[in-house]
């Protein structure tokens, strides 16, 4: 058993944050990544909005930067996935990954959002062939093809323009006849060549051989049915977040979102939680890294008081 101050699950904008403020404070924190060191934004492709870069940066090199900020004042980071936690003892909490059982006197839990599926037939089965949820990662395979993108939402303009570098074409397909996506976005993909727009369309089967061919959909405002062919569906339709490791431990919300407090405290008193997996509302970098050192901050008074 590993003896720790504080654990910190998960490697996002907010983990690492977190890890920064701690390790500030010399509490020798450990990062346990994940399954993907950085989280979301290590597959974003363009960031605009991230203040201090006025050019715009990329999702990956923010994760560098800041793995490299909190590394240099102490902070561990340790390439492993948690697989149990238990929390019903209080502090110290046990913490079991694939590889090691820690023990640790405060829990920051920053394990992010995943996205969400469309739950239709060929979605899961014809992943990594023509079906992804990653332009960042997989645009580059579809060099003058076509593609269909889902979503009306800031994620799917955004990705659907990168797309646009590759890919001949780019149909976004939406339910709705209006975006949910903000006005820079919109007039962005409005103006760009590549792009066409599906309105008040919904997709009912990815088909294919072996690989992505054609989707049927159909229009919820007349009923017809579509058959589109085409290479790849890049699916952006907003994400749940990462909280099943602990049910029946920490409470959430409705929709499974750990409920934190002013100070990032969970419902279990010595465990805070920051970023998208307690925070439906503003799920941007900024707004985690600032959860993030909120976190940060309050665990170090926390274990100050219980001393
Ligand atoms: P989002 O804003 O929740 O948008 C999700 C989109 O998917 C919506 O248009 C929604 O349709 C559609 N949708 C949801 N479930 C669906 C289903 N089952 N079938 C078909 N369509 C479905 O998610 P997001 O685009 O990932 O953005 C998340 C947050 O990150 C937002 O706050 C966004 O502003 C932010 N973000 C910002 C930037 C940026 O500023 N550059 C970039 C990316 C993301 P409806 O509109 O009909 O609900």
């Amino acid at each position: 058993m590993q003896k720790e101050n504080i654990v910190i699950i998960g490697s996002g904008p907010a983990g690492l944050t977190a890890a920064l403020y701690t390790a500030r404070a010399n509490l020798n924190p450990l990062v346990i990544s994940g399954n993907q060191l950085g989280g979301q934004i290590s597959i974003t492709s363009e960031v605009e909005n991230y203040p201090g870069f006025p050019e715009g940066t990329t999702g990956p090199e923010l994760v560098e930067l800041m793995q490299k900020q909190a590394e240099r004042f102490g902070a561990r980071i340790q390439i492993d996935e948690v697989t149990e936690v238990n929390f019903s003892q209080g502090s110290p909490f046990r913490i079991k990954t694939y590889g090691e059982e820690y023990e640790a006197r405060a829990v920051v839990i920053a394990v992010g959002a995943s996205p969400k599926r469309l739950e239709i037939p060929g979605e899961e089965e014809f992943i990594g062939r023509g079906v992804s949820f990653c332009a960042t990662c997989d645009g580059f395979f579809f060099r003058d093809k076509d593609v269909l993108v889902v979503g009306g939402g800031d994620s799917a303009l955004e990705e659907g323009i990168f797309l646009t570098r590759f890919a001949s074409r780019v149909r976004i397909i939406h339910r709705r006849e209006e975006l949910r996506a903000g006005e820079t976005l919109k007039a962005r993909a409005m103006k760009n060549d590549k792009i066409e727009f599906l309105w008040n369309t919904i997709l009912d089967e990815i088909d294919g051989n072996g690989k992505v061919e054609s989707v049927r959909a159909h229009n919820v405002k007349t009923d017809e049915t579509l058959k589109l062919d085409t290479d790849g569906v890049f699916i952006f339709i907003g994400h749940y977040p990462n909280s099943s490791l602990f049910e029946g431990q920490l409470e959430m919300d409705d929709h499974q979102y750990l409920l934190a407090d002013d100070h990032m405290m969970t419902s279990v008193p010595g465990v805070f939680a920051a970023g998208e997996v307690q925070d439906p509302t503003f799920r941007q970098i900024t707004t985690s890294v600032g959860q993030g050192a909120a976190a940060g901050m309050m665990v170090e008074r926390w274990l100050e008081a219980q001393e």
